[in-house]
């Protein structure tokens, strides 16, 4: 059996860091509490056993002042912090870390041992102590942060951390990053912040916040090292591992994915398809629709099974009002909600169709950047091994320039969805200038 970090591929110093601080953090626990050591008295200098610590002094006490780690030259301040940022490129397991993070610090025997109830509830999801939140719709909103950040100030019903996790925090709107900000600023003792961003520019993670912070980056992880877990952990085929590591350009979810779904083997092949079938500009056109359909296609198949299951549950939990005192109060707001659900249903399925595009316009780069590569002879493995013959055929048509300037359009394309441009708008842009060149 393996540790709770063993999923975290390629990331052997960001692990150093956060086994340093669970094991820190573990320390920090021991030295708060009161007489319950084996010997049935309290440790001489030991810490008040009142509670109401300030993590920090906590710290200092426990690690010595802004070090924690003995060695000489070694990364100071390696011991346990309230709030952390977890940053790297999509896929490269920001959110696996996160969870890896909270589970070594709920673990019982104090690191992420795998396997004891601390580490097996939360990376199960069932933690009481664990909070996660992952936006549905393009933001989070500041009620859901309240209301979060109202939780996350109770005493840990396990005794150990109270931990809220946010997924894509670059999503938070403003407001809900001042009531975040709020809560990091002056944190409960027991309260730790995990967030996770792409990056901590402030586009992503406002300065202030960041400030507040440690920082843990993710490295895309080598295809290699992708491989080698799915081999490893879902024993799938060598082969078939490595092929999928490389298409998935060292995003670990999507590499899974494509090693084992063969609807998204077939998306991706017909994304692929597309330098083929640009002979026109009708051909541009129907080319810039079939991507943007098929991209409505997988997000609508992901979000059904959800949106049916929630308006059951909702209409469930309205009708269960019967003739009592409370009905008719509950009918007159039986519509808001309603309306309310729809509004984060729809979010949602933006959300999915963005998602559902973005990962097709990377699918569509990786073979351009397989052009260029080869149209300048450089020295470096195609991301589609599958379509290496085509991309070779491009690269002598177009040349390096010619190659490069359909890598661009690509990629100016995700950036215009990025900033709000209306995807199809962009899409047609795109196949435009992928025909002409
Ligand atoms: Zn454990």
């Amino acid at each position: 059996m393996t540790d709770v970090f063993a999923d975290l591929v390629g990331q052997d110093e960001a692990v150093v860091t956060l086994r340093r601080a669970a094991a820190s953090a573990a320390a920090l626990l021991r030295a708060a509490a009161p007489a319950v050591s084996r010997t049935g008295a309290p440790a001489a200098g030991g810490a008040d056993p009142d509670g109401g610590h300030d993590l920090d002094a906590l710290a200092e006490q426990v690690d010595g002042p802004g070090a924690a780690d003995d060695r000489p030259g070694a990364d100071p301040g390696a011991g346990m912090t309230h709030a952390w940022i977890f940053t790297g490129p999509p896929g490269s397991g920001r959110s696996v870390a996160a969870r890896a993070f909270a589970a070594a610090l709920q673990c019982v025997h104090g690191t992420g041992c795998g396997h004891c109830p601390g580490c097996h509830t939360t990376l199960a999801g069932t933690h009481a102590d664990v909070r996660l939140v992952v936006p549905e719709g393009l933001s989070i909103g500041v009620n859901e942060m309240r209301a979060l950040v109202l939780r996350a100030a109770s005493t840990p019903s396990g005794g150990r951390w109270q931990i809220v996790i946010i997924e894509d925090a670059d999503r938070l709107t403003e407001a809900a990053g001042n009531a975040l900000l709020k809560a990091i600023e002056e944190p409960p003792p027991r309260t730790v912040f995990l967030l996770c961003a792409p990056s901590t520019h402030p586009d992503d993670i406002s300065v202030t916040i960041r400030s507040r912070c440690r920082i843990v980056p993710l490295r895309q992880p080598s295809a290699g090292a992708v491989a080698e877990m799915l081999v490893r952990r879902d024993g799938i085929a060598p082969d078939v591992a490595e092929w999928a590591a490389a298409a998935a350009q060292g995003h670990v979810g999507r590499a899974r994915r494509l090693a084992r779904d063969p609807e998204a083997r077939q998306r991706r092949d017909a994304v692929l398809a597309v330098p083929r079938r640009l002979t026109g500009v009708g051909a541009a056109f129907d080319a810039a629709s079939a991507l943007i359909e098929a991209a409505e296609a997988e997000a609508a198949a992901s979000v059904a099974e959800v949106d049916e299951a929630e308006r059951a549950a909702l209409q469930t939990a309205l009708g269960a009002g019967g003739t009592g005192r409370g009905a008719a109060g509950a009918m007159r707001g039986a519509a808001g909600q309603l309306k309310d659900l729809e509004k984060r249903q729809k979010s949602r399925a933006t959300r999915a169709q963005r998602d559902a595009l973005d990962r097709a316009l990377v699918d569509l780069a990786g073979f351009y950047r397989d052009a260029l590569t080869m149209a300048l002879r450089a020295p470096v493995a195609p991301v589609h091994t599958d379509t290496a013959a085509l991309a070779g055929a491009g690269a002598q048509k177009w040349d390096a320039d010619g190659a490069l300037r359909r890598l661009e359009a690509v990629l100016e394309c995700r950036a215009a969805i990025e900033a709000n441009v209306k995807p199809r708008i962009a899409v047609e842009a795109m196949m435009l200038a992928l025909w002409k060149g």
